[in-house]
């Protein structure tokens, strides 16, 4: 697995060592809050092609999860490092599983190929996997994932490489990074909320009436594996479809917090497209499954968490609180 040591991936590690699955993790870092339970982790940079040799020998299936990324304003403020890395991360991964002989490769693309004329408005429709085309990804980051979808196809028509792919829409939960400038809404609101007294005001990116949707982890690498062992080979939504806006994800937030939050609302910060949520018909037709874990049951867990986290950091002197968002 690549990105072993990212939110995502090592969560994935956890789920496929319970389902008896042996594991190399591969990652140019150790996973951040614990260590992993791979069987065997390297520390390798993946956007140089022996290491991705290195990463893919011997193993009969790679879950694709290296890149660099981070939330909203990451993205937006990083595009030529973000389609430089990521183009060298996938691209030289999947031909190295391809030389390798690796049976499965499983890529990680994500809800920003989504064209940007239709997610306008808070109130969108919920996008379906075929409305990817015609293109308008988000500038960067979104193309590249877009053109590795396609890679993953020629790769397989062409080359006979089975491949997998995956759009993920907003993925939260513990173990997930929050603070520094790279974590996603779900996060940097917790960790703001986490660090209020009560009654006072946090800042919110834009009007707070932009919309998403929010798929817990555990839903997320359960979808993960099911997709890997299916023989559905186009991309594939993997979110949840209750869309809400961000000021209704503060206040969820606040009311698990047991504070009363106020809003303060910063409009010159990124808040990126108006409207997004996920249309889970296709998940549901070609997994007979879809994510259950309520936003209210994944949020009550990360907040724990996060609280805890920022706890801990303030008892120790040597370290110091940012408020990045
Ligand atoms: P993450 O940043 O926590 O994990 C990515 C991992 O890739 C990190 O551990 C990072 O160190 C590693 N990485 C970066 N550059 C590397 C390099 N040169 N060599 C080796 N490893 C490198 O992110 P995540 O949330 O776990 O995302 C996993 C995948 O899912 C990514 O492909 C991401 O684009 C995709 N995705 C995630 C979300 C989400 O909501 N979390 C949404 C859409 C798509």
């Amino acid at each position: 697995m690549t990105g072993a040591g990212g939110f995502i991936g090592h969560h994935l590690v956890k789920y496929l060592i319970g389902h008896g699955y042996w594991v190399r993790g591969a990652d140019i870092k150790e996973p951040e809050y614990e260590p992993t339970s791979a069987h065997e982790f390297e520390i390798l940079d993946l956007r140089e092609k022996e290491n991705c040799i290195r990463a893919t020998r011997d193993i009969d299936e790679v879950y694709g999860l290296a890149a660099n990324m981070g939330g909203i304003g990451f993205i937006e403020n990083n595009k030529a490092i973000i389609v430089r890395d990521n183009t060298l991360i996938n691209l030289q991964s999947i031909e190295s599983a391809r030389i390798n002989g690796v049976k499965r490769y499983l890529y990680t693309s994500s809800a920003c190929v989504y064209p940007g004329y239709l997610q306008k408005q808070p109130d969108l429709s919920p996008l379906r996997e075929e409305d990817a085309y015609p293109a308008d990804a988000e500038d960067g980051y979104g193309w590249e994932k877009l053109y590795m979808e396609r890679v993953c196809r020629h790769y397989r028509e062409d080359l006979g490489l089975e491949t997998r792919v995956v759009r993920f829409h907003n993925i939260f939960g513990p173990l997930g990074t929050y603070d520094g400038g790279r974590e996603k809404s779900p996060a940097a609101i917790c960790r703001k909320v986490a660090l209020a007294s009560d009654g006072e005001d946090i800042e919110i990116w834009g009007d707070g009436e932009q919309t998403r949707s929010y798929c817990y982890i555990e839903d997320c690498v359960e979808g993960l594996h099911r997709l890997m062992r299916s023989d559905y080979r186009e991309p594939l939504n993997i979110g949840q479809d209750r869309m809400i806006s961000i000021n209704e994800l503060v206040d969820i937030v606040a009311r698990l917090a047991h504070k009363v939050i106020g809003k303060r609302y910063d409009t010159t910060k990124p808040q990126g497209v108006r409207g997004r949520n996920s249309d889970n018909s296709r998940l549901r037709e070609v997994l007979s499954w879809e994510p259950s874990v309520s936003l209210e049951a994944g949020l009550e867990v990360t907040y724990g968490w996060i609280a805890r986290q920022l706890e801990t950091r303030e008892a120790s002197p040597a370290t110091t609180l940012k408020q990045t968002r």
